[in-house]
């Protein structure tokens, strides 16, 4: 009989161990990374292209390694961070596997420089030569996945993978404020911090954060409750300095600021907790993105009571409620929030109801008040959008990646710049758009443009828009949505009179029953 098992030849055990430990571009520059600030560097530059897809490249000032070790660097579970297995329970260093360089080196065309100090050394490929290099090494990545096509396939768009990145960084140089860090993304410069005190280096990364928190091992900066978002993008937590996501904590600081936050609404904010080791285990999860804590209800206590503090301190103008009336307890627990609740007859809002979003399906929102109401996103978003940019309510937010559309008309610049839209020309017939407000996503923005050459009619193009649009809806956006329509002056049509909402009674369902 012919034998079925076979072991693996190591090249192969690498490619499967690599899709471990390197899920996307942002997770390889984070180990990258992890391994300057291991190696002691205070410089650390890093250059990406297309996403990280093509080049992802870490330089750092670091201690380096002689040849001998730069060769073994490359082959798996080979590290000098730990030795025994008692070293397992003291860790000191980000990295201790072992994993990233072998796993790195297998899926992409590698290329190792570094230097002692004394020796320098190349590698690449199965070429190994003496380099000149100061104290310090680079890592070079490039065409990642080309050997593994299953993989690349399923890599994101260079533009998803590229914000991934800048966010990964900007993670780690909050975290490392005393480290010089730059950033690189096809030749131009996105980010470049130097050597600073922790709360200038938030300054430099981030938005204004002008709340501060400290107490016990918690230390943070938040924004104003005003600037909350719809996404939890504006949101850093560290523990012990590695960046974390952690839901419950931030939990804790949205309970922190009471109601001065509606309730599907984030704040941003930058928190650090130092924890002994009986509080956290840090090293449950292989990426280190969670952690473990020891007592939940103690660290939820803890942060809530220390971002509630730091409204004390603050400025009247940030410790004043928001004018909607406050939501009893037992209803924040059961995410509603109270609000203006509509008089059928006039349309017009008296305060004071309950309201509770309950799904969406498809492009269609179910929210619970005093009766069902059932809203069309679409139409609500076309309605919102068009009054936003009619009054060009919302500033533009530049885009990390800008697009690049055809148009071939002369005025179209300064029309939409009047929209609120930052574009400029290349040539006479590639309109480039630097900065949009937030209420247009960039994937859809195409749909607008064209709606808009078409008629130069707002309300044409925020129909065209949200109705051509596939974005996936969330209940919370799907609730702040509707909360933006409130303070339109129609709420109840579309630009283009189609109806956005109504309320589903007993009767209606009946129906919908007996047609079925
Ligand atoms: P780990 O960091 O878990 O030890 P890696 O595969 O990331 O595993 O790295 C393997 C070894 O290569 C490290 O233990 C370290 O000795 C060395 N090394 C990696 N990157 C650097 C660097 N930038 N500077 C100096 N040494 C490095
Ligand atoms: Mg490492």
């Amino acid at each position: 009989m012919v034998q079925k098992i076979i072991r693996l030849p190591v090249e192969v055990i690498n490619k499967i161990a690599a899709g471990e430990v390197v899920e996307n571009p942002a997770s390889i520059v984070k180990e990258l990374i992890e391994n300057s600030l291991d190696a002691g560097a205070s410089q650390i530059d890093i250059a990406i292209e297309k996403g990280g897809c093509q080049l992802i490249q870490v330089e750092d000032n670091g201690c380096g390694m002689g040849p001998e070790d730069a060769v073994l660097s490359l082959e798996r579970h080979a590290t000098s961070k730990i030795r025994t297995e008692e070293d397992l329970g003291r860790l000191a260093t980000m990295g201790f596997r072992g994993e990233a360089l072998a796993a790195v080196s297998a899926v992409s065309r590698f290329c190792l420089k570094t230097s002692n100090g004394e020796v320098g050394t190349h590698i690449e490929g199965l070429t190994i030569l003496p380099c000149a290099r100061n104290r310090g090494t680079t890592v070079i990545v490039r065409d990642l996945f080309f050997n593994v096509p299953a993989r690349k396939k399923f890599l994101k768009s260079p533009s998803a993978n590229g914000a991934a990145l800048v966010r990964t960084v900007e993670s780690l140089a909050l975290a490392h404020p005393e480290i010089g860090f730059s950033l690189k993304i096809d030749g131009k410069t996105q980010l470049q911090v130097f050597a600073e005190e922790r709360r200038k280096r938030i300054e430099a990364l981030l938005e204004p954060m002008p709340l501060e928190a400290e107490k016990g091992g918690v230390w943070g900066l938040f924004a104003a409750p005003e600037e909350a978002k719809i996404h939890r993008k504006g949101q850093y937590v560290f523990v012990n300095r590695r960046a974390i996501f952690s839901p419950l904590i931030a939990r804790a600081v949205k309970m922190g600021y009471g109601t001065r936050i509606e309730s599907h609404a984030y704040p941003s904010f930058v928190l650090f907790l130092d924890l002994s080791s009986e509080l956290v285990d840090v090293n449950v999860h292989p990426q280190k993105k969670e952690v473990r804590f020891s007592d939940e209800g103690k660290i939820f206590r803890m942060v809530e009571r220390a971002v509630a503090s730091s409204f004390e301190k603050t400025a009247p103008s940030f410790s004043r409620t928001l004018s909607f009336p406050q939501v009893p307890f037992s209803f924040a627990a059961e995410q509603t929030s109270v609000l203006p609740q509509f008089d059928q007859a006039s349309l017009a809002f008296s305060e004071g109801v309950a309201e509770r979003p309950l799904a969406v399906v498809e492009g269609y929102f179910f929210l619970q008040a005093e009766e069902l109401l059932l809203i069309d996103l679409r139409a609500a978003r076309a309605r919102v959008l068009y009054e936003s940019l009619k009054e060009k309510k919302e500033p533009a937010q530049s885009l990390l990646w800008p697009i690049e559309l055809e148009a071939e008309e002369e005025g179209i610049v300064e029309e939409l710049e009047r929209l609120g839209i930052e574009c400029r020309w290349i040539g006479k017939k590639t309109l480039v758009i630097d900065a949009l407000p937030s209420l247009l996503d960039p994937e859809d923005f195409p749909l607008f443009l064209s709606a808009w050459q078409e008629g130069k009619k707002l309300e044409l193009a925020s129909r065209r828009y949200a109705l051509g649009s596939r974005k996936k809806w969330s209940v919370e956006e799907a609730f702040l949505l509707w909360r933006q329509l409130l303070k339109c002056p129609d709420t109840l049509y579309d630009p283009g009179g189609r109806r956005i909402w109504d309320k589903i009674d007993a009767g209606r369902l009946k129906k919908i029953l007996e047609e079925a």
